[in-house]
């Protein structure tokens, strides 16, 4: 088979390089072991019409016009931004963590619990909020996902979320928030359009095959 390049998994990262390498003429192959295009993006429409999102809920962001202009060539997107909310004590209380929950639990002059460089998951949590709120919020989420002490886990994950000091209730501040009109699978096929993919392929059982020139 004749490829400069072969890219392994046609999610939204393999599809996207997929796509500039074709446009620059660059003899290009997909493969992902899946049995469907996408990756974690994907999703379909169920007989009700609803479209499920098989992998779990999915929308875009980005705050780049650069990126935003690339992706509207490939779908439409309608405006969506996520609020969520945490339950905690029998009430929805905003989720990245408003400062103002913590003042009214704690009081004004809350500081964090800890202080200094944070070797891991639970050190980095209570560098910015106290101990009270780490416990209520995301010690027991952390670990039941993780299925580890927080402790054991890398710090660089609670860059993930932060206090919100303005109370800003949505997750993400993106300039651009967005679901295609058409779905995902939609969006990812005509990113992939004409380029060439091979499905239930796991590149790592196939490593030996003669991809090059
Ligand atoms: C529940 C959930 C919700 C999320 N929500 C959002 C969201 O709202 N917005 C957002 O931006 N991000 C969200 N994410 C993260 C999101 O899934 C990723 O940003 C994005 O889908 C990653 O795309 P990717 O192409 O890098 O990886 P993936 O989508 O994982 O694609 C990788 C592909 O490579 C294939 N592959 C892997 N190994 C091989 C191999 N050896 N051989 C062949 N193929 C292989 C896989 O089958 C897969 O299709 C969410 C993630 C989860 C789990």
């Amino acid at each position: 088979m004749n490829v400069d390049y072969l890219v392994v998994g046609s999610g939204i990262t393999g599809a996207t390089i997929a796509r500039i390498l074709a446009d620059a003429g660059r003899q290009v192959l997909v493969v992902d072991r899946r049995s469907h295009l996408g990756g974690n993006v994907h999703d379909y429409a169920h007989q009700s019409g609803i479209r499920i999102h098989t992998y779990g809920p999915h929308y875009f962001r980005t705050s780049s016009e650069v990126v935003w202009k690339f992706v509207n060539k490939f779908a439409s997107f309608y405006p969506y931004e996520a609020i969520l909310k945490t339950y905690v004590d029998n009430c929805y209380e905003n989720w990245p963590i408003a400062a103002s929950y913590i003042r009214r639990m704690i009081g004004d002059n809350w500081i964090p619990d800890f202080k200094g460089t944070p070797s891991n998951f639970e050190e980095a949590s209570l560098s910015i909020m106290p101990r009270l709120i780490y416990e209520k919020f995301v010690k027991e989420y952390t670990e039941k996902q993780w299925g580890v002490p927080a402790t054991r886990l890398s710090h660089s994950l609670a860059k993930r979320f932060d206090v919100r000091e303005d109370d800003e209730p949505r997750l993400k501040t993106n300039k651009y928030q967005g679901i295609p009109y058409e779905g995902y699978a939609n969006f990812m096929n005509n990113l992939l359009q004409s380029i060439p993919i091979i499905m239930n392929f796991d590149y790592l059982r196939h490593k030996k095959f003669n991809y090059r020139r």
